[in-house]
This record gives structure tokens, sequence and C-alpha cells, in this order.
């Protein structure tokens, strides 16, 4: 993993839990800081490589996400799963299936999909596609498959009640990378899927107990275990500063922020 100048990269659209932060009418400490990483969106990322491009969700901050970093192309699109903070920004994909010949490739768990046509449905008439809607072509994933030369490994995790998948990649020039954004407890099958990761980016949502959540000492457990070399905390909430935060994390682990660019 290197700093910079590299076309092979995870970057970090948003690092936010639900409801963004600043969160509308707080005025607590990060919700009024001037710091720019405490300034999150909605959990999103895009990794790209010789395998082409791929968004992980699209939530509700998509095009301002895709105008800060100046994302003009998008190859597929990875599902977490339907919660809103992860969906919504769903007809924005418009714009890159505007420059596109095929159908956008959607790839998630049957559920996960059927969520999504659920309400999105005037996109999903795949034969009478309407011009200028987003093209879906959904490919429902439960088992490991790959995208061009990308491994990637659908890991079904608890997240309350839901049922989500976060996704490990493995690729020559990645290494092995795992993004599990929304996360209250990984089952010990998914734990077997995650050995020898070079980077884990997992959910940390606060100090305080929360019921579909990890905390950050839940998170720092989980890489206690799956003892990954290097590590990063995602679905930020605002009671989480950023600086304060950080410090106090151990080495090879570090909150994201938004902007975020791992180069490989
Ligand atoms: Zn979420
Ligand atoms: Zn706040
Ligand atoms: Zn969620």
């Amino acid at each position: 993993m290197s700093d910079k100048g590299s076309d092979c990269r995870f970057l970090f659209l948003g690092t936010s839990t639900s409801v963004g932060v600043p969160v509308i009418g707080c005025s607590c400490k990060t919700c009024s800081s001037d710091y720019p990483r405490d300034d999150r969106s909605r959990s999103s990322a895009f990794l790209e490589g010789p395998w082409g491009k791929i968004l992980i969700d699209s939530g509700p901050d998509l095009r301002q996400q895709a105008l800060r970093e100046n994302l003009t192309v998008v190859d597929a699109v990875l599902y977490t799963h339907e919660h809103l903070d992860h969906v919504t920004g769903f007809d924005e994909l418009r714009a890159f299936c505007w420059r596109r010949e095929t159908p956008l490739p959607l790839y998630g768990s049957p559920d996960t999909l059927a969520g999504l046509e659920r309400m999105y449905p005037w996109a999903f008439p795949l034969e009478d596609h309407q011009p200028g809607y987003v093209r879906p072509d959904p490919r429902p994933v439960e088992d490991a498959f790959r995208f061009n030369n990308l491994k990637i490994t659908p890991i079904e995790v608890q997240h309350g009640r839901v049922r989500t998948h976060g996704f490990r990649f493995d690729h020559p020039t990645i290494g092995s990378l795992a993004y599990i954004p929304d996360v209250k407890i990984i089952p010990q099958s998914s734990l077997d899927l995650l050995e020898d990761l070079d980077v884990l980016i997992i959910d940390a949502l606060r100090h305080e107990e929360h019921h579909t959540h990890m905390t950050v000492a839940e998170s720092l457990d989980a890489i206690a275990t799956l003892k990954p070399k290097r590590s990063f905390l995602t679905h930020l909430g605002h009671e989480l500063g950023w600086q304060e935060t950080n410090e106090a994390l151990p080495p090879q682990v570090s909150l994201a922020y938004d902007g975020l660019s791992l180069t490989f």
C-alpha cells in the first residue's frame, strides 16, 4: 500500500452513519467542528484497478461524492444491503448508464436486489427499458465470484435483525481487502472468510452500545481476532470527533474519512 500515484485504489466516498455528519439541527462538538474530517457523507466506496471501476453502494450523497471525486465511469455496483443510507442514490446511476452501451451490473444478495426492484420498479422491466432511466443488470450473488480478474467474496454478517453483506476482494495488486460497513456480529463462518487480510475496513458507530452497529471497542475486538495488517473504521456517528478518536486508536488502526484514498 502506498500513498500516491497509482491506478489501483480504494477510495472512501463517504464514511458517516445513516444521518450524515453534521446531523441536521445538532450543535455538538463534532457537528460544529471546522475540521474537514468531521464532515462526513453517507457510507460508500469506490474500488478501481485492472478489473475496472466498482462502486460499493449508491447512498443519498452519491451525486456530490461523484462530483467531488470526478468519477465519470462505473463498471458495476456492489450492494451491501437495502437500508436507505446505502441505496437512495440509485437514480444518480443514470449519469453512469448514459455513457454505457450495456446495462449496469448490480451485484448483491437476492434479498437486496429484490429490495431495490421494489423501491425502483420503473427501472427494472429489463426487456422494456425506458430511455434515460437507470438500466440495471441484476446479478444475485451469495458465494465468491469474479468480476474480470478480481475475486469478490460476499461476507454475510448480522446487522441487528437484518442480514447484510460485506465484501472481501482478492487480487495480486491489492492483496486482500475487506469492507464491512454495517455490522453488529460477524458469525464464525464469516470470520473464517476474513483470515489473512491486508486491509480490513469495518463499522464503528460510536463508543456507546448500539443494537445494529459495532461500537469502537467491538470493532477493535474484531480487529484483534482477525489480525489484518491495517484497519480503518467507518460508518462513523457524530459522537466520534475525528482527531481525538483517531489519536486513541492502536497502531495500524485509523479512522477513515471522506476522500481518503488507499493506493496500491
Ligand atoms: Zn448504513
Ligand atoms: Zn452532533
Ligand atoms: Zn444498515
